[in-house]
């Protein structure tokens, strides 16, 4: 079977038994509105030996255009360059400026991030803090590769999450460590040992939008064995073609014999899938 088409990140989803299941959706190169043109169930695809080939050409994933060159996962310079979400506040939400009058787009801005807002702590590598959107619950856990999640407060908007978040930043990471995340070293501190000490990071009034008891999530990703090293990261600008078997999916990534492949980053990117 050979699909072909531009990528975009996987869909996901959670299930009861906390399993996560991934498809991969390829989009009509050129087109503005995400025509999906393929799809691919990927956890049947463990154990399969799949081919991805790059035809070279990139699209941009909001306006369709070619591009040399792919910016922010997949947009175009003049994307990335004007959205309101490729602006650098999306990635430090605590630098949200649309009370300035200087939001790239004040209606985007209105509609995404003046509403409910999570922070959460996070397994992945290590315990990490972050934040993400009410509507992205669990999606962006799942795409961090996080194992476990505990929702710890609700906030009315994106700045003030991220003002809360920024503040315990400076003792808890906001990062995960990709390549701990993929061989599935991960650390056992219990949550509440680190609940206790982000509460008394925050002011008495970002107290009050913390959660009485968290709300805990948690993942199991699809693999017949973790690597015990990740010694190969494949990527379109530098690896003409990709021939290996699969052998697990976590976070956006792609686990193959061969090497590990970030769906997310490779946006745009125009590919044939040939599954074996
Ligand atoms: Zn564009």
């Amino acid at each position: 079977m050979t699909i072909s088409g531009c990528l975009r990140k996987m869909r996901v989803s959670h299930g009861a038994d906390d399993a996560v299941d991934y498809t991969l959706e390829l989009c009509k190169p050129g087109s503005k509105t995400d025509e999906v043109t393929a799809t691919l169930p990927m956890n049947a695809l463990l154990s399969r030996e799949i081919r991805l080939r790059p035809s070279g050409k990139i699209f941009c994933v909001n306006c369709g255009k070619g591009t040399k060159k792919s910016f922010s996962d997949g947009y175009c310079w003049r994307c990335f360059s004007t959205l309101a979400e490729t602006d650098m506040c999306v990635m430090k939400p605590h630098t949200c400026h649309f009370d300035k009058g200087t939001c790239r787009d004040p209606d985007w801005g209105l509609k995404h991030c003046f509403q409910e807002h999570a922070l959460y702590l996070a397994r992945s590598s290590g315990l990490k803090v972050g934040i993400t959107r009410g509507t992205q619950v669990p999606t962006r856990f799942i795409d961090q590769g996080a194992s476990e999640a505990l929702i710890i407060g609700l906030f009315p908007s994106r700045k003030e999450v991220g003002e809360a978040e920024f503040a315990i930043s400076h003792e808890m990471s906001d990062k995960t460590n990709w390549k701990r995340m993929l061989v599935n070293e991960t650390c056992d501190t219990p949550f509440d040992q680190c609940l206790a000490h982000a509460r008394s990071l925050l002011t008495p009034s970002q107290q009050e939008h913390l959660l009485p008891s968290g709300r805990l999530l948690r993942f199991a990703y699809p693999h017949l064995s973790w690597p015990s090293k990740i010694s190969n990261s494949f990527n379109f600008d530098k690896s003409p073609l990709i021939h290996s078997p699969l052998i697990g999916i976590r976070g956006q990534y792609l686990i193959f014999e061969a090497g590990v492949l970030n769906i997310r980053s490779q946006s745009g990117y125009e590919v044939e899938i040939e599954v074996e």
